[in-house]
């Protein structure tokens, strides 16, 4: 960390600043410039995060030069991160193709889109049993039972599951039911529910919230990898901004930087980045192109009746065609499909 003081900054005013490094347990280096003073903390500054230093007298800037968060940062792990789901990688060479609805409906539904997706190429089945809608008046998922329908699709199919937790009440329930537990965007800063799933070694989905920062991102997964567990999976899911012409906007971007910044599996949802099944091939392709390390992609086989967004969801003949694309796009960026 730099610290810079003003032009008229005292002799008292550094040694005050001095003395609280000291306290904190950091060394300090200093910088006598003509018109200024520079300080330089030597040692692991993030206590000093939470530290008001503009509030001392005399200090004119701060700049922080370690990240804030430690676990999730590539300078904590050189190598990538795979996380083994039942025997599935993500992380690897081997994109994870993760596919099925939006929300568990019925049995027969859950089990027919798992051989469909299965049938195509993906390794992991998704779908929610409890939804967290934008209204109280939508279908707010099957809830427990849901689980069951993922579990005898998975008993089938071989596919493990990952499904998403709303409630910290559940956590049991999703221990011993999903393979991958979802935390989705609009929970990505419930900082109890990630401190609880932080606490068992369960491979979690961290979905980025709906406005968050790249930063905000790292530290909910940093809430997660404090609390113990190492299995997080860090999802691009779209975010909001003030184009209307789809639901999202997907952030390219944030897959080269996330995984520049950290060792965790990318995953992309191109779904509910979009909110539209004709944009989800073009966006599955430039996720996978751009570094991507697994897609979470809808698909239903009557999306005109979907209890849950059936608009962005994409019929199994679609999708076993994307997935003889996205096998030529793998090819070209040394992944396989
Ligand atoms: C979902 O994947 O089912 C979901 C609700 O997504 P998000 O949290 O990204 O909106
Ligand atoms: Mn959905």
């Amino acid at each position: 960390m730099i610290i810079v003081l003003k032009p008229e900054a005292t002799e008292r005013d550094v040694d005050h600043i001095l003395d609280r490094l000291r306290e904190l347990g950091l060394k300090s280096h200093i910088s006598q410039g003509a018109e200024r003073t520079i300080i330089g903390v030597i040692g692991d500054d993030r206590i000093l995060q939470n530290q008001p230093l503009t509030a001392f007298p005399g200090v004119e800037s701060v700049t922080p030069i370690l990240a804030p968060w430690k676990l999730v940062s590539r300078e904590f792990r050189k190598d990538d991160t795979v996380i083994e789901v039942n025997g599935v990688k993500v992380g690897g060479k081997k994109v994870a193709i993760m596919a099925g609805p939006c929300a568990v409906e019925k049995l027969e539904l859950t089990v027919g889109i798992a051989h469909e997706v299965k049938g195509a190429g993906a390794s992991i089945l998704r779908g929610g049993a409890y939804k967290p809608r934008t209204s109280p008046y939508s279908f707010q998922g099957v809830g427990r039972e849901g689980l069951d329908y993922l579990l005898e699709a998975k008993k089938q199919t071989g596919l493990p599951v990952v499904s998403e937790i709303l409630d910290t009440r559940d956590i049991e329930l999703f221990l011993e039911k999903a393979d991958i537990i979802q935390i989705g965007a609009r929970n990505m800063q419930n900082f109890e529910l990630l401190k609880e799933v932080g606490a068992y070694d369960k491979p979690v989905l961290l979905k980025r919230g709906l406005s968050a920062t790249i930063k905000e991102f790292l530290l909910s997964a940093e809430y997660i990898m404090s609390r113990g567990n190492r299995n997080v999976m860090l999802c691009e899911r779209g975010i909001r901004t003030f184009e209307t012409q789809y639901r999202n906007t997907l952030d390219l971007a944030a897959i080269p930087t996330l995984k520049e910044l950290s060792h965790l599996p990318v995953i992309v949802d191109p779904s509910h980045a979009t909110g539209r099944w004709n944009l989800v091939a073009p966006m599955s392709k430039a996720a996978i192109a751009a570094g991507a390390d697994g897609l979470l992609i809808e698909v239903h086989s009557n999306p005109e009746c979907a209890l849950c967004d059936g608009e962005e969801s994409i019929k199994p003949a679609k999708f076993k065609e994307l997935m003889r694309d996205l096998r030529k796009i793998g090819e070209a960026v040394g992944r396989e499909i």
